[in-house]
């Protein structure tokens, strides 16, 4: 007998359509409400490394993953000069096995698309445009009041709604979210054949500039920058501005560059940072993924870790005997270190750029890849 049977899912992202996937499988009955309207709000691209390739696995969507996405296994460093020239060929750390490819450039809302429909296969309910507008529990049990009105009563809610979650404010858990000090441009557009696999270009005028194929199809890149308020700006204004920012990197981005024209595909945003002290419940309310932790992604690891913290809450949910303080406290025995190890390491490869240091890069990148070969 699993220690739950109902279990409310605050938000549609990894963490969230991981948990609600693995708890349904298991019989355990399921609503998932996310905010947004519907699956094609949920971003633009996304770099899965091989352990996030693993749970996606374990969910029972790698065929699908496999096809929409774009493997690869080797990241090339560029330099900022005026031929792009390669200065070197890393071959990436096989996280997730040796059968699975070491990274995988996805575009978001496919990824988002795939996991909503198999967590709606294996019998979760899953309502878009709605969230909680009030939580109150007991000792057995969550009342919930969401945004149509309707109620529900649940064994556990988990928190999964991300960076700024409404989940953690309703608990009254504070934690600050510092900006790291660097903001990102993205932008989503079509692939030329040149690109094959992630290259980033360290120095020049921005910290980074970068790009990981999608699909056949389709890419994301990006320009790394110190963080500044960039709010006041146009969508047309902010595609210029990422177009001329992008004017000191060469190679494919001489071809990328030309490409950039829909200012609807770009977007910028800060690098934030936090990690929340253990546990990760209050009562029978739990956060996850972003909502407990989250990175710049230097290291491309925050997906691979909200995949992790739902594959372990449920397995706990549905192998332990009864909802006490001991499961909490096995779950994030299990998440805190490793996630906090992760988001410790994404900093600090960011403060490094930042300070203008040279890290022991390769040392760092060393050890995250054997803890995240391990399972979560
Ligand atoms: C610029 C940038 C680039 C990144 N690139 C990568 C990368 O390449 N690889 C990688 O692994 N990680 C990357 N990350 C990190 C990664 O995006 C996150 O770690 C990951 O998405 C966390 O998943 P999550 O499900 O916890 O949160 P989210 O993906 O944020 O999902 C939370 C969901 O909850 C919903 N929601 C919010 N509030 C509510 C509410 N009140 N009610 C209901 N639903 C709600 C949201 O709409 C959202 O769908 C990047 C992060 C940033 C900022």
């Amino acid at each position: 007998m699993p220690a739950v049977n109902s279990v409310l899912v605050v938000g549609g992202g990894l963490a969230g359509a991981a948990t609600a996937i693995h708890l349904a499988q298991a019989g355990v009955a399921v609503d998932l409400v996310e905010i947004k309207p519907d699956v094609a709000a949920l971003g633009s691209g996304i770099t899965l490394q091989g352990n996030a390739l693993r749970e996606l696995r374990t969910l029972g969507v790698w065929d699908q993953v496999q096809a929409a996405g774009y493997a690869f296994d080797v990241t090339g460093i560029r330099a900022p000069d005026p031929h792009g020239t390669v200065v070197a060929e890393i071959p990436d750390a096989k996280t997730g096995g040796p059968d699975l490819p070491a990274a995988m450039g996805m575009p978001r809302p496919e990824l988002a698309r795939i996991l909503v429909d198999r967590a709606t296969e294996v019998g979760a309910k899953v309502r878009f445009g709605t969230t909680h507008t009030a939580l109150g529990q007991d000792a057995d049990g969550v009342d919930v009041t969401f945004s149509d009105g309707s109620t529900g009563r649940y064994d556990v809610v988990v928190g999964a709604d991300g960076v700024r979650s409404w989940t953690r404010r309703a608990l009254g858990v504070d934690l600050e979210t510092r900006s790291v000090g660097m903001g990102i441009w993205r932008a989503f557009g079509p692939r030329p054949a040149s690109v094959t696999r992630t290259d980033l270009y360290y120095g020049g005028p921005s910290y980074i500039a970068g790009y990981c194929p999608t699909g056949e199809d389709s890419l994301y890149a990006y320009i790394v920058e110190d963080a500044q308020d960039r709010s006041a700006l146009t969508p047309e204004e902010q595609l210029a501005t990422m177009k001329e920012l992008s004017r000191a990197y060469h190679g494919p981005w001489d071809e990328i560059r030309e490409t950039l024209t829909d200012p609807s595909r770009v977007n910028y945003t800060w690098f934030e940072t936090h990690v929340l002290d253990e546990p990760w419940n209050r009562g029978r309310v739990v956060l996850i993924g972003d909502a407990a932790h989250t990175c710049p992604p230097t290291i491309a690891q925050g997906g691979a870790m909200a995949l992790e913290d739902a594959v372990v809450l449920a397995e706990l949910l549905v192998e332990r005997p009864a909802l006490d303080q001991d499961l909490w406290d096995a779950f994030t025995a299990r998440r805190h270190r490793r996630a906090k190890t992760v988001v410790d390491a994404s900093n600090q490869l960011a403060q490094w750029q930042l300070d203008h240091v040279q890290g022991d890069i390769p040392s760092m990148m060393r050890s995250i890849a054997q803890l995240t070969s391990q399972p979560a």
